[in-house]
């Protein structure tokens, strides 16, 4: 295995990255920094201003240097980024990338590998759209693929389920062709630079990670 590994995940919403992140940081000990999450915090903290909030709840991005500046400050620049860590949902442009190349190189650093989550967009949008959460305790189901037993309501504490504003269709769909784009375009920026795994998302998320922490095996 790499040593303090620094990846970059890539793949559209609903691809599984999230899972991923969480399954290396358990297995490699590295902390994982979700952009969408974080963003999402500022939103439900009030920390965002009303234009930003909005652009985002619309699958809108920031501009590319606001939110380099923030993943730097909120994360790749703290302490526990220095021993390897995991971006799942930045970098989402060229810019982006480049900007975290230059941050890295600066430090003497590269990333070690960017793994791109392959899934069909229709997959992908059932697994979004579908999604439904428990406000009480956090649970996740959804209705394509693993529903509550009784349908709009928790199986753990039978509080209403609730979709998130930006799981809805017309959301997803913004976010499935940004992603889109950001994913062909950033797949062909590191595929050049010879860092790019492709795994198959259609897998079971253990079977996902099975072959992620092996091509990372093969390139050490
Ligand atoms: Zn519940």
């Amino acid at each position: 295995m790499v040593e303090h590994p620094r990846i970059v995940l890539l793949g559209l919403p609903g691809s599984g990255k999230g899972t991923q992140a969480a399954f290396m940081t358990k297995a490699w000990g590295v902390p994982a920094f979700s952009s969408g999450e974080y963003f999402r915090n500022l939103r439900r903290a009030g920390a965002l201003s009303a234009e930003i909030a909005a652009k985002i709840s619309a699958g809108g991005l920031v501009s590319d240097e606001d939110v380099s500046a923030i993943v730097v400050e909120a994360f790749l620049s703290t302490q526990r980024a220095q021993a390897g860590f995991v971006l799942d949902g930045y970098p989402r442009t060229v810019a982006q990338a480049a900007f975290l190349d230059e941050y890295l190189s600066k430090q003497s650093l590269g990333l070690s590998a960017v793994i791109y989550i392959d899934l069909p967009e229709e997959v992908a949008f059932k697994r979004i759209a579908g999604r439904r959460i428990c406000p009480q305790d956090g649970d996740v189901y959804n209705v394509h693929y693993s529903p509550s037993s009784r349908e709009g309501f928790c199986d753990r504490c039978g509080s209403a389920l609730v979709q998130r504003d930006d799981d809805r269709e017309e959301s997803v769909s913004v976010r499935m062709r940004k992603y889109d784009e950001v994913t062909k375009v950033l797949t062909g920026y590191y595929a050049r630079r010879h860092i790019l795994i492709s795994v198959d998302g259609s897998l079971t998320p253990d079977d996902v990670f099975c072959r992620i922490a092996q091509e990372l095996d093969d390139k050490a």
